[in-house]
């Protein structure tokens, strides 16, 4: 196999995600498509052994680099076990360890998992437990679910409800029954004078005012703590999950942690959530929970949520199931992982690397058109002054001649590396990235 080859098949046969195929196609300003041969930690190696960083852990998912050893030999010796078996009457190791892992992790509080296979999937769960849960208690009128404004829980139908990005949302509109959307607490949002926290505050009376008047309605309200990751990597102050918490109890409405992107470690916490001392009533997870190798996803919920449906009558129970719910193989990849967390103290290693990463980036502050550079753990990001509406594709070229992957959301840069990133590998990505940008701004 080499590169060409592979390109031209994969353009006539394949019909890749989010991708306007036509701009692989133009020749004049063809985006690049990079050919894949092998991964080796940060490392991408196409078949002519050009090499790229993956500095967006191939969207978010991987998070002890590419054939990590020991994740491949956990997945080598679960083939020779058991590769999948159906859920439905059946259980087998791996998810029972995995289940009683990801319950321990929060001190036994979400002590139920519930398995999908893919992120969007866990959102249209949550949703649904949480409508179920409220008939089951004999209020189903509370149907209503509320998102932030900015807010990206996934693009299926249901997922898009609680979606606030117009570009994946608009065409579909006709189809969807949307959420109300309430305002985001993005610290951007900050007026002269103002701290973060001081948009939490106002973001969640705005809250409290929706509630006032629609809770008999509400079933729940999800968020993506700390980080709104998809429209932009929107961070925001703890005390606005606080205060949502409180508002949800005083309300009865369930809040939803959509931990699938900021879960994991990405942020400083293996849990986003804890870093505002709350609990919800669920907790969505995907992504880097299987360590970036297989489609795994996982809602995790209350002894409370699960009671209410524990019941003679079928009707009450979830009755809700994906064929590959539980995969063997998929949670012996996410128990290799959290062996790695626990074994490597990655929570630890992560502070030190986060400070470094900022540290690295600091120059971007002073950069005439960089403005709201920020970090939150392992995510960093900044904005772009610039008019160019193909400001987002020039840089990911620019990015890749320097054998870099990157992929700006509009004018935000951002980066999300795995977290066997060396020092020394991340001033040289950080560096790239300058380059690239005065690059791409220059056009
Ligand atoms: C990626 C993502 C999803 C959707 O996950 P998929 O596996 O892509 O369906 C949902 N919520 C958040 C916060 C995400 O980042």
């Amino acid at each position: 196999m080499n590169n060409s080859a592979l390109l031209t098949r994969s353009l006539a046969a394949v019909w890749h995600p989010c991708t306007q195929m036509k701009h692989h196609a133009a020749p004049a300003d063809a985006l690049p498509m990079i050919p894949i041969a092998r991964g080796q930690g940060v490392w991408l190696y196409d078949f002519d052994g050009r090499r790229y960083l993956d500095g967006i852990s191939s969207w978010w998912v991987n998070l002890f680099g590419h054939c990590n050893p020991r994740i491949n030999a956990a997945l080598r010796a679960q083939l020779d076990e058991l590769e999948h078996v159906i859920l439905a009457g059946c259980t087998h190791q791996p998810v029972v360890e995995l289940s009683e892992r990801l319950s321990a992790l929060t001190d036994g509080a979400l002590g139920h998992c519930f398995y999908a296979s893919d992120g969007a999937s866990a959102t249209e769960i949550a949703l649904k437990m949480s409508f179920h849960f409220w008939r089951n208690h004999g209020r189903p009128e509370k149907q209503d679910f509320l998102c932030l404004s900015g807010s990206y829980h996934g693009e299926t139908i249901g997922a898009l409800a609680v979606t606030d990005v117009a570009i994946f949302k608009d065409a579909y509109a006709p189809l969807i029954r949307p959420a109300h959307l309430v305002p985001t607490p993005d610290a951007r949002l900050a007026k002269d004078g103002e701290a973060a926290i001081d948009v939490a505050r106002r973001a969640a009376v705005a809250l409290e005012r929706h509630l006032e008047q629609h809770h008999r309605h509400t079933a729940a309200l999800i968020v993506e703590p700390l980080v709104q990751c998809a429209s932009g990597m929107a961070m925001y102050d703890p005390e606005y999950l606080r205060l949502a918490r409180r508002l949800c109890d005083r309300y009865d409405v369930h809040l939803i942690c959509d931990e699938i992107a900021v879960g994991c470690g990405r942020t400083g916490t293996f849990f986003a959530h804890r870093q505002a001392a709350i609990r919800p009533d669920f907790l969505c997870l995907s992504k880097g929970i299987s360590g970036g190798y297989l489609p795994l996803s996982i809602v995790m919920t209350t002894d409370e949520v699960y009671a209410a449906f524990y019941d003679d009558a079928t009707s009450r129970g979830f009755l809700h199931s994906h064929s590959y719910t539980g995969n063997a193989l998929a949670c012996r990849a996410a128990l290799a992982t959290l062996d790695i967390f626990a074994d490597d103290q990655i929570i630890e290693a992560n502070r030190r690397l986060a400070e470094h990463l900022a540290s690295s980036l600091q120059p971007f502050a002073a950069h005439p058109r960089v403005r709201h550079l920020r970090q939150r753990g392992m995510i960093a990001a900044f904005d772009v002054l610039s008019d160019d509406p193909d400001f987002s594709r020039r840089f990911y070229r620019e990015a890749l001649a320097r054998e870099i992957l990157l992929r700006p959301i509009g004018n935000t840069v951002y980066f999300m590396p795995p977290y066997v990133i060396g020092k020394d590998e991340c001033e040289w990505l950080v560096a790239g990235a300058a380059a690239a940008l005065d690059a791409a701004l220059r056009q």
